[in-house]
């Protein structure tokens, strides 16, 4: 094992070993291009009897781990969405990790708790959000999303199903649209309403949520005998970045009571941008809100804010109160295991501060303008063009296309652009995702990583339209 001095040596070497990745992750490919099982195979079967030198074991990682690695922070990352770092996200990471405190309530660490409040003040601030809003730092928007609905059951049921489960109370429904994140259908499961109960309203046909057709829903399930429960408003759903009207969704929770949560875990970034803060309409009647700095704040995962009007019923949802966790303090600050899920936390506020000091409002206001100005080029390059067709509106940091020659069925098409995305992505030079559009294969152009500059999306674009070009 190391001795401390030993440490100080080899943190010194693994400091170094970080500077040289960002160097050189430009030339390493972006996905990686292993095969399943190349890994696995190369760890050996049955742990070390005696200790090893780190030396050997930081060789074997840069032999053996990094050609298993997708390099998320690569500026040619132009895939799913972001999940960025920052230099001073990362050098507070290796603060919190040698501190290694548990943050799990205020006294096990004061100063975690009560920055953890001031971020998510300033935060608040950043993006306009009226007051009455208070914010607590989660893992993921999986984990804040759950939290939403939990509470909403509980505040809908009066707090009973904690106490006593459901108890015939299973006709509850809860409203999405077809464009939904994956983890609300989860959350919909987890918390016990059952996902026949998720009723997705369809869309429009710039991918936002058809507020009309909602409604109508709410109408039939009330007529048949189904309690209304709660609603879902994506702003910048995963496949298209499509900004669901929060406004109109927001009448209509009130119309029907339901409680109204907002899954903006890309997009609430971009509300630092007053000219983004038409997304935000209606937000005095939200219940609770999600975003992610650890997509597109330059705050390394994990990092997602949840923002609640009403914190009580968030902490009569969550608390529970063993006897060793008794204090003093109880009541006068925030102990914030009792606002989620975990009991234990890390001391994620800490990154926050760093990344916001250091980039300064401005200067995360201006990284963020410069990928959405790079996707408005980018959009523009594809509704210029004979060969590329524009598939969604990307009102924000992604497009979505594909490639059409002419004179090609659909079915050819999605095809055709499978190989296109299969053959770039191969090049380790770029790295793109897809997802289906009716029916349609479609190629997703996100910029949105850190380092991500001008050269870096036009090569991309070059890389994309010379490889169609080769497949035909
Ligand atoms: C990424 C994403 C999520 C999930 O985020 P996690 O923090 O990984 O749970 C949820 N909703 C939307 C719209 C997303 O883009």
């Amino acid at each position: 094992m190391l001795t401390l001095e030993e440490f100080r040596q080899h943190a010194h070497k693994v400091v170094d070993w970080m500077t040289d990745y960002y160097k050189r992750v430009e030339e390493l490919p972006v996905k990686s291009l292993v095969s399943p099982g190349d890994i696995y195979g190369l760890v050996p079967e049955n742990p070390p009897e005696d200790p090893e030198a780190m030396d050997k074991i930081l060789n074997d990682f840069d032999e053996k781990i990094i050609p298993g690695i997708t390099h998320w922070q690569s500026p040619d990352f132009f895939a799913y969405f972001p999940a960025n770092s920052s230099y001073p996200s990362v050098l507070a990471e290796m603060i919190t990790a040698t501190l290694g405190t548990q943050c799990m309530i205020w006294e096990t660490s004061p100063a975690a708790a009560e920055l953890e409040e001031k971020m998510m003040n300033w935060l608040k601030k950043m993006i306009g959000f009226p007051s009455g809003f208070q914010g607590v730092i989660q893992d993921t928007a999986s984990t804040a999303t759950l939290a939403a609905l939990i509470t909403a059951r509980e505040v809908k049921s009066n707090y009973t199903i904690n106490e006593k489960g459901f108890g015939g109370n299973e006709n509850y429904r809860i409203y999405a649209s077809e464009e939904t994140h994956s983890s609300i259908e989860k959350a919909v499961k987890i918390a016990g309403f059952g996902r026949k109960n998720l009723v997705k309203a369809p869309v429009k046909r710039d991918f936002t949520m058809d507020t009309q057709a909602l409604e109508q829903l709410i109408r039939t399930d009330l007529n048949e005998g189904y309690t209304p429960l709660a609603v879902i408003a994506t702003l910048g759903t995963t496949g298209t970045t499509s900004v669901d009207p929060l406004g109109e969704i927001a009448a209509i929770a009130d119309e029907f009571n339901l409680w109204l949560h907002v899954d903006a875990a890309l997009a609430g970034s971009a509300l630092i941008l007053p000219e983004y803060r038409w997304m935000t309409e209606g937000i005095e009647r939200v219940d609770s809100f999600v975003f992610n700095p650890h997509k597109w704040l330059f705050t390394n995962f994990d990092c997602s804010v949840y923002f609640v009007r009403d914190t009580e019923a968030l902490i009569r949802t969550f608390e529970i109160l063993p006897e060793y966790l008794k204090t003093g303090t109880r009541g006068a600050v925030n102990d914030y295991r009792d606002w989620g899920i975990p009991l234990g936390r890390r001391f994620r506020a800490l990154k926050l501060w760093f990344v916001i000091r250091n980039y300064g409002l401005s200067g995360l206001q201006e990284a963020l303008r410069n990928h959405i100005r790079l996707a408005g080029e980018i959009k523009e390059t594809i509704k210029n063009s004979h060969h590329f067709e524009l598939m969604a509106p990307a009102p924000l940091n992604t497009v979505c296309f594909r490639f059409n020659p002419g004179n090609f069925p659909d079915e050819e098409l999605n095809n055709l652009n499978a190989k296109l995305l299969e053959q770039v992505n191969r090049t380790g030079k770029a790295y793109f995702t897809h997802t289906k559009l009716h029916g349609n294969f479609v190629i997703r152009f996100m910029i949105g990583q850190t380092n991500t500059k001008d050269e870096h999306v036009y090569r991309a674009w070059e890389l994309i339209d010379k490889t169609a070009a080769s497949l035909i």
